[in-house]
């Protein structure tokens, strides 16, 4: 289960160079890779403990179609036991294929600013932070330091109302959770989400309302469907769509 096309509604699929991770916060209480490590223990031996995969490494390569690439569904790329050697590697493949979007996403908001000067930051790397309560805002404070094209949120799953200050932030995207132990989402705070959102000139992604049935719950909020992507996704869309990728082999002598 290194790579699939996800259900999730602002990605294409997903990219696991790392599998496993470490709770950290409240929004990882009931972790759905950690359920998904459990659930199939075959494909994870090492359960949900950290694990590098190098050879998984260059998979985005062989991936021609130009995609919104989720990195790490399965972990925390910026987990401590991630070696920074590792870490460039994951950076220089994505740098090597500029085809693709790749959406990282980090509730470790510390060791991704320390380790932000020594990256190589190519345009096509959306960073992101996890903010699900008002206790972990700070983390946005972190995230605008870090010099991606695109910087954004994933407030989700939402479990109180956030203020934010969206200066340097391109996209917002809000979840509620699901599942038989999903913690309840109000609808005030996702409007007043999406006012500061607007009020910034920030896109803004309304994926689930969640709960036990999160496809019948659905997501509109109301009345419409958000599904704003940031301003860089039209541009990147127009600049590859009538592209040929570079060819494989020439690929493979480069790196
Ligand atoms: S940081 Fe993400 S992958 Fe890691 S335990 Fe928390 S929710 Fe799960």
């Amino acid at each position: 289960m290194s790579s699939i096309n996800t259900g999730i509604e602002w990605t294409d699929k997903t990219w696991n160079p790392t599998t496993g991770c470490d709770k950290v916060s409240p929004g990882c209480t009931h972790c759905y890779a950690e359920a998904i490590t459990k659930r199939f223990t075959n494909n994870f031996p090492n359960g949900f403990t950290l694990t590098t995969h190098p050879e998984r490494l260059k998979e985005p390569l062989r991936w021609k179609k130009p995609s919104r690439i989720f990195v790490n569904s399965m972990s925390d790329l910026f987990h401590k036991d991630v070696p920074f050697s590792f870490l460039q590697e994951v950076f220089n493949t994505i740098h090597q294929t500029p085809w693709h979007i790749y959406q990282i996403l980090t509730k470790r908001h510390e060791r991704l600013l320390e380790l932000a000067p020594e990256l190589n930051w190519s345009d096509n790397i959306w960073m992101g932070v996890s903010v699900e309560s008002q206790n972990y805002v700070n983390r946005v404070d972190y995230l605008r330091k870090v010099p991606a094209k695109v910087r954004f949120l994933s407030c989700e799953p939402l479990l109180g109302s956030l203020k934010l200050d969206l200066t340097g932030i391109h996209w917002v995207i809000v979840g509620g959770e699901s599942g038989h132990k999903h913690r309840p989402i109000e609808a005030e705070w996702v409007r007043d989400i999406q006012q500061q959102a607007n009020k910034s000139d920030v896109a803004f992604f309304f994926k689930q309302w969640g709960g036990i049935h999160p496809k019948a719950s659905g997501r509109l909020l109301d009345g419409e469907i958000w599904d704003e992507m940031p301003q860089d996704y039209d541009k990147h869309i127009q600049k590859w769509s009538n592209k040929t990728i570079p060819n494989l082999n020439r690929l493979k002598q480069a790196s």
